[in-house]
């Protein structure tokens, strides 16, 4: 451990991303390997918040619309997500929920191909990703079959009835990444279209949608971006796409000319027509300031540091593992995202303990400790320190208090 230590201060030291650790909240003796789940808030963002309230909301009232261009807030932000993702600037909006953005990529996905009758997804997937296909397939009176397979099975799952692949980028659980530009390619030989979740992507490392030749994605504002809790999500529709599905969620937001207010609806002939009805500002404001790290800082140092972090933690974690930890996270990096996890039969115990003892992961059943490490604000010392306070749990037995058996809503 001790030489581990030496190599942390010297990966500290010679860290491209050490300035960027300051920009943010970080609770003295805390060590917050959460950022997958919630990004830390960055310094800069209560001032920009504020005056949101009370210089644009309290002074200039209905004319900030214009004055301060509340109304491009979600075009703004969209280009700002886009240079992180591979995509044009006009191919990406800030809008809605992630789930509520999955329904209406969805939905188009199956307007493109309307001969087809299929859905495939991971098993695995995220919840809300399959959730929202069943409640799609419910509203259309069970017209697609899902096929909802475990991965392995996903090549032979793409057969010529295939309408669409959704999937997401990196695993929830395990933090395993998917090679999006083979996957999507495999998908589009058979003619199916693909939706991409990048929740655990965007502002992890750099994705590449114009590149791997992606239809749709979505992902989250409120993980590695850093955008505030509940933050507004996004979408991309590859430019092709973008004037031939009619939305379904036909709001005013998405239609072509929103002042003009006609009764039939017209929708934009851009990625604005995916957009529903009045964009959330104070959210909008919160993620976009915080996007303003990324013209200081980039994506790929992001990427280099993180694969640092994760190798760390993981060659630290080795003698840990005759306690009972198994790594579930892909050792070749190609494989990974910027988590780290392993199973272990008393996680949800052993992850309050560390919790109480100030390191902060998070657990997802049945039975995942998840450690996630935002290169932002992550150092290789929090790395370390967060493996010895583990140690300390698992030598102590700490996790045994009965305190820590007690499951709250959130886990
Ligand atoms: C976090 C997460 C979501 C969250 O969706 P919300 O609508 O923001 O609750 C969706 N998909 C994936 C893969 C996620 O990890």
């Amino acid at each position: 451990m001790n030489s581990l230590f030496v190599k942390a201060q010297q990966l500290d030291q010679s860290d491209a991303l050490k300035s960027a650790r300051e920009r943010f909240f970080l609770p003295e003796g805390k060590i917050y390997l959460d950022g997958n789940s919630l990004g830390a808030l960055p310094t800069h963002v209560p001032a920009r918040v504020a005056d949101a309230v009370q210089r644009q909301w309290g002074e200039d009232l209905i004319s900030s619309w214009n004055k301060n261009a509340w109304i491009d807030l979600p075009t703004r932000v969209g280009a700002q997500i886009a240079a992180l993702i591979g995509a044009k600037p006009s191919e990406v909006v800030a809008c809605d929920s992630t789930s509520i953005n999955v329904f209406k990529v969805l939905l188009s996905a199956l307007q493109l191909r309307p001969e087809r009758r299929v859905i495939v997804s991971d098993i695995d997937n995220f919840p809300t990703d399959l959730y929202m296909a069943q409640g799609i397939n419910t509203l259309l009176e069970n017209r697609y079959e899902l096929r909802f397979v475990k991965r392995a099975d996903l090549e032979a799952a793409l057969t010529e009835d295939v309408v669409v692949l959704l999937l997401t980028e990196v695993d929830y659980r395990t933090g395993e990444r998917l090679n999006m530009k083979s996957i999507t390619a495999r998908a589009q030989a058979v003619g199916a279209l693909t939706i991409w979740d990048l929740a655990h992507s965007a502002g992890a490392f750099p994705v590449a949608l114009n590149d791997c030749n992606v239809d749709f994605a979505i992902g989250c504002g409120y993980k590695y971006l850093n955008g505030g809790p509940g933050a507004p999500a996004f979408l991309f529709v590859a430019e092709q796409h973008q004037s031939a599905p009619e939305p379904v969620l036909s709001g005013w937001m998405g239609h072509a000319a929103p002042f003009a207010f006609t009764p039939e609806y017209a929708p934009a002939a851009s990625v604005l027509r995916f957009t529903t009805g009045t964009p959330p500002v104070l959210a909008l404001t919160a993620l976009e300031a915080s996007l303003e790290l990324w013209q200081k800082f980039s994506i790929h140092s992001a990427r280099a540091k993180s694969l640092l972090l994760t190798d760390l933690f993981i060659e630290a974690m080795q003698p840990l593992e005759q306690y009972g930890f198994a790594c579930v996270t892909p050792l070749e990096h190609e494989k990974r995202g910027s988590q780290v996890s392993y199973t272990h039969e008393h996680g949800y115990a052993i992850m309050q303990a560390l919790i109480a003892a100030g390191v902060v992961g998070d657990f997802r059943a049945p039975d995942i400790v998840r450690f996630g490490f935002a290169p932002l604000y992550n150092s290789f010392s929090d790395v370390i320190e967060a493996v010895a306070r583990l140690e300390q749990i698992m030598k102590t037995q700490a996790w045994k208090a009965p305190e820590f058996a007690m499951k709250a809503k959130v886990t």
